[in-house]
């Protein structure tokens, strides 16, 4: 990352109004997840057919058992932020990003401190009553359906519980999906950060932005969906890029 160019991104998020970051499955790989969709990703393991909602529907305890499986392998090993979220979190409470919109559902961002970040396609570390609608930790539920009790059920009402994550074949909710969609139009400055930016609705979101005359700032390994439109396109580990610009946002800043 070019001293120079660094410093100007920097300078692009003090002077805005208003901030808003994206963050794609390259925060979480940099934590140990595995990814979904890459060569090796996990959906060559498992057929995502089984995590349908249309199989949840019609056979909640085969979904149980196998989705008991699958979290296992995605969360097993006791999964941590890492120094892309804590330097989002810095971010947020220095006063220079005003909301964070996340495609990924492990939760990583507010166990990092970041307070209610838009969660376009839900949070694992969550469960919903498919009946009343009420939300649990999904800890002690998981807990349940590992020593047999499938599938698990609402205590209040009885009805199946759900992890509480968009599942194939589910619409994003709809109260997120305008927040981020409004947010991003009302964005003076959009940090998109490890994500490929193909898929919707995380490929329009920095594109409103930009066509509303946000500077768009991205940090991602490889090249993007949107790297053409980008005024800055970091093309690295965002473990590491994302504090060196946190840094340089925070210690040229002159109010502090
Ligand atoms: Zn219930």
């Amino acid at each position: 990352m070019d001293e120079r160019e660094l410093s100007f991104a920097a300078s692009a998020i003090q002077n805005a109004d208003s901030v808003v970051a994206l963050t794609g499955a390259g925060v979480s790989t940099a934590s140990g997840i595995p990814d979904f969709r890459s060569e090796d990703g996990l959906w060559t393991e498992y057929d995502p057919n089984d995590f349908h909602i249309s199989r949840f529907q019609a056979d909640p305890e085969g979904f149980w058992r196998e989705r008991v499986d699958l979290v296992e392998d995605l969360f097993g090993n006791d999964v941590e932020p890492n120094a892309a979220h804590e330097a989002l979190t810095e971010l947020e409470e220095s006063g220079h990003l005003d909301a964070l919109i996340t495609q990924n559902v492990d939760g990583l961002h507010q166990e990092a401190g970041s307070d209610d970040p838009v969660e376009l396609h839900g949070n694992g570390q969550r469960v919903a009553c498919t009946g009343c609608n009420r939300r649990f930790d999904a800890d002690p539920v998981f807990e349940r359906a590992r020593g047999g009790d499938l599938p698990p059920t609402c205590e209040h009402c009885d009805d199946v519980l759900k992890p509480d994550v968009v599942l194939f074949g589910e619409q994003l909710p709809e109260h997120e999906r305008f927040r981020a969609h409004s947010l991003s139009e009302s964005a003076d400055v959009f940090l998109a950060i490890g994500s490929s930016l193909t898929v919707e609705p995380a490929a329009s979101l920095p594109e409103t932005a930009a066509d509303r005359g946000a500077t768009l700032i991205i940090v991602n390994l490889d090249s993007t969906g949107l790297s053409g439109h980008a005024e800055y396109d970091f093309r690295e580990d965002v473990t590491e890029a994302v504090p060196r610009l946190a840094d340089a946002v925070i210690d040229s800043d002159p109010r502090t």
